[in-house]
């Protein structure tokens, strides 16, 4: 019997919810000291202790879960934890395309694949040298804001990445990437695809709630100029957000076209839950910082549904739960290699 497991960490409660809502069982690779946590959810079968993510290449989590017959649902910590090369590895079936994610864990495959997708997106800085306006410095993979940071010029960068190097956080510059600073209203943008329907599903919308970026708002600037304060963008939650319903049009066209160039780019495509990232500007332009090519933990705010989901599925569908669904419909049309890499 086929069963569905994930890493516990990011959005591991509601992959599993799902899975066993569609009847699946439910494995978690758990580190240990993560486990007390997770006892308390009774819809978790079963539990794979480890005492790293990174033994799931290991030939003992590895058979563990052949013989489960399990489908890893990946999310942001397998992302954050392994490099692509380790993800490509992984012997037990990966939902959706695992060759994608190198895409999204490299800033220039990314910027390649989005430009391909025909996205508006804001411009890189080649050097700090070419550092005129506003400008955010950004660590590769999915480091979820930490020691992000934002600088005007070259010699503000130099002392901010200074201290990021002496806080460990980077070695030096080949560790940043740098990005002119996008205006407006942060969106990040859910969806789902379906290899099986051939149709793009847009899921729901969030924003994220980031440490301290977020809680500068509520000192007074005197009080901001002061504290020698370099605010990172580091994610703590997330909110949910409605679109002016006059948004949907392009929210579809955007997702797929990125569908559309992900199929030409990397074979078999854009498969499962993704999300472009970015902001509106004050025109309802949507300019995409960002993708994940894989579901993000903005999705964890809609687990008896969200708004568009609603529209289209007649009872509460959390994005793990659609991910249960795509695996079950395919299994039972004996069409399972078309979900899975
Ligand atoms: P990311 O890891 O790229 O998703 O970025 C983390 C956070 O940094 C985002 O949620 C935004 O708040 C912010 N951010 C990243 N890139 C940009 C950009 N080009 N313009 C404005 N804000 C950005």
């Amino acid at each position: 019997m086929t069963s569905i497991a994930t890493l516990g960490s990011h959005c591991a409660l509601q992959v599993l919810k799902g899975a066993k809502d569609e009847g699946f069982k439910t494995i978690l690779v758990c580190e240990k000291k993560r486990e007390k946590l997770y006892r308390r959810y009774r819809f978790i079968d079963e539990f794979v202790l480890v005492d790293s993510f990174l033994e799931v290449v290991d030939q003992k989590c590895a058979s563990k879960l052949k013989e489960e017959d399990s489908i890893i649902i990946p999310h942001g910590t397998l992302i954050s934890q392994m490099d692509s090369t380790q993800i490509e590895s992984i012997k037990t079936p990966i939902f959706g395309n695992k060759w994608i994610l190198r895409w999204e864990s490299d800033r220039k495959m990314k910027e390649k694949l989005m430009l391909e997708s025909k996205l508006n997106i804001p411009k890189s800085i080649a050097s700090p040298k070419e550092i005129k306006n506003l400008v955010i410095a950004k660590r590769h993979g999915a480091a979820g804001g930490k020691g992000y940071f934002l600088t005007t010029s070259e010699k503000d960068y130099k002392k901010k990445r200074d201290r990021l190097i002496s806080q460990g956080l980077i070695k030096g510059d080949n560790d940043l990437y740098l990005q002119e600073y996008s205006f407006g209203v942060p969106t990040y943008l859910q969806y789902f695809y379906s290899p099986l329907k051939g149709e793009l599903e847009f899921f729901g919308a969030d924003r994220r709630y980031e440490s301290d970026i977020d809680g500068l708002g509520r000192i007074p600037a005197p009080q901001q100029i002061e504290v020698d304060l370099i605010p990172s963008f580091n994610v703590m939650g997330n909110i949910p957000i409605v679109l002016r319903e006059s948004l949907l049009d392009e929210v579809y066209s955007m997702g797929e076209r990125f569908v559309e160039a992900s199929k030409r780019l990397v074979s078999p495509g854009m498969n499962g839950p993704f999300c472009l990232e970015g902001v509106y500007d004050e025109n309802g332009k949507f300019t995409a910082f960002e993708f994940s090519a894989r579901i993000v933990a903005g999705t964890n705010l809609y687990i008896d549904g969200s708004p568009y989901s609603t529209f289209l599925y007649n009872e509460s569908m959390s994005m793990g739960r659609r991910i249960a669904r795509e695996i079950k419909e395919a299994k039972n049309a004996n069409e399972l290699a078309k979900v899975v890499t």
